[in-house]
């Protein structure tokens, strides 16, 4: 239960308003030891709800602020403009009953309106990096009063190359008193490197053990010849399979674009989202996937971070993500709050090698399908080296559809009760993994 933390009332009317009744995993772990004051590095997935747990510690010191609008006192950094909006709009929604403002800075959006934005000063502002360090350099920002930072998605801020900004900006709150970090996975030498920077010997909470991964979704593959081919696939299952939302993951804009032309001439009702696209028309795509007015998103995988939509149920990846942690991020879109989700892999000849990888590495064995209407000659190699194996020597059952479902069962895994958050002081516990294969194409 939430009142079980030490919230302010205001804060715990507005966790009962929204619905909000168990806290999760990494709420449980991560909110008593922030309204504490402790630094925290958290190692969590998206959508295991670790906004509300680095949100809720920041409005509870706010709360009580006697002066608001005065001084910027809490700074978060993320890596996107969706995750910043969709931040924005919790700290709304915790922040209901409360005196206390956010704003937001991102690239894509008006240069003078921030500064206006500025100038009424937020209690709160979130944004990402690049952005925010040009207001500073303009001198409409100051952060000398920032009492919190907190750095969402840091490993992916540094993938992203802010690394040297957001040490910038954290220099720039000299008299923080917390900092909180946040990453989907437990990162490289330069996650080591940026929290021996900006952390003060911080308690590491791990609750994302990548074998762990959305246990409410279904994970499958299904082969293919090649990619006109992964297409006829795509169309078969949305139009067959039964979902609210879904997302169809490429790794190229190209293609991107390419799968979404042809859904739109076959009537589906689609968007596509990736970098090429302006502000205006990704924030049109998701708002139309919000509200229901598109089903399809086509995305490469700038919208696989922090997106989070309701119903968004179904998610194809027509190219294999390059990385175990790229795969994590995707999949995480669905399957979210403990909702049921499914996920489905297009898998050519070239794409084998790297699948496998990416199965060892989550220890889990992806459920192999088989879609007689739109059944091609590939059917993954003679043998599979990790199990000895062969591929469809198990016998195949059938669904109610009629599809052949080679069934595999997941890898039984070490796993982390939600009580009990692996816990190190150091904030550097190493996680085994082995790193995927590149891919083959
Ligand atoms: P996040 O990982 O913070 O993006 O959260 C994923 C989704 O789960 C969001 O839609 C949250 O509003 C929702 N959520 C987070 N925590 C809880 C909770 N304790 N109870 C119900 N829904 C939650």
């Amino acid at each position: 239960m939430f009142s079980q933390f030490a919230l302010h009332e205001r804060l715990l009317k507005a966790v009962a308003e929204l619905n909000f009744v168990e806290p999760t995993p990494v709420q449980a772990a991560a909110i008593p030891l922030a309204l504490q004051g402790r630094d925290l590095r958290v190692t969590a997935q998206t959508g295991s709800g670790k906004t509300a747990a680095f949100v809720l510690p920041v409005l509870n010191r706010l709360v009580d602020l006697k002066q608001k609008r005065v001084e910027i006192r809490a700074l978060i950094l993320l890596p996107t403009r969706e995750l910043a909006q969709q931040t924005l709009k919790e700290i709304e929604r915790f922040a209901q009953f409360t005196f206390i403002k956010a704003g937001m800075i991102t690239g894509g959006e008006d240069f003078k309106e921030q500064a206006a934005m500025l100038r009424k000063v937020p209690d709160i502002l979130v944004g990402t990096p690049g952005r925010m360090l040009e207001q500073l350099n303009a001198g409409n920002l100051k952060l000398e009063h920032v009492q919190v930072v907190v750095l969402d998605e840091a490993d992916r801020m540094l993938d992203m190359g802010f690394s040297d900004d957001v040490e910038r900006l954290c220099n720039e709150c000299p008299n923080r008193e917390q900092t909180l970090l946040f990453s989907a996975t437990t990162g490289g030498a330069g996650l080591r490197e940026m929290i021996g920077k900006v952390l003060k010997t911080p308690e590491h909470l791990m609750l994302n053990n990548v074998s762990q991964l959305s246990e409410g979704t279904r994970q499958q593959i299904i082969t293919a010849d090649h990619n006109q081919h992964k297409e006829e696939i795509v169309q078969w299952l949305l139009a067959n399979e039964t979902y609210q939302k879904a997302i169809i993951f490429t790794n190229t804009r190209v293609m991107a674009d390419r799968i979404y032309g042809h859904l739109v001439a076959k009537d589906f009702k689609a968007f596509v989202l990736h970098g090429d696209k302006d502000q205006k028309d990704r924030k049109l795509a998701i708002e139309r996937l919000k509200q229901g007015g598109a089903k399809v998103l086509v995305a490469t995988d700038v919208a696989a971070r922090g997106l989070d939509v309701d119903g968004l149920d179904l998610v194809i990846n027509f190219d294999m993500p390059r990385s175990g942690d790229e795969y994590v991020h995707r999949i995480g879109r669905t399957g979210r709050a403990g909702n049921e989700g499914l996920a489905i892999s297009l898998i050519c000849h070239g794409d084998w090698n790297l699948m496998s990888s990416i199965e060892r590495y989550l220890k889990q064995s992806f459920e192999r399908r088989v879609i007689k209407e739109v059944k091609g000659t590939y059917s993954g190699p003679k043998k599979v080296k990790a199990s000895g194996k062969a591929v469809g020597v198990k016998k195949k059952k059938t669904d109610k559809k009629g599809d052949k479902k080679v069934a595999a069962k997941k890898k039984p895994a070490n796993r982390p009760k939600a009580s009990a958050p692996l816990v190190s002081q150091d904030g550097l516990a190493p996680l085994k993994r082995r790193k995927p294969a590149p891919a083959a194409e």
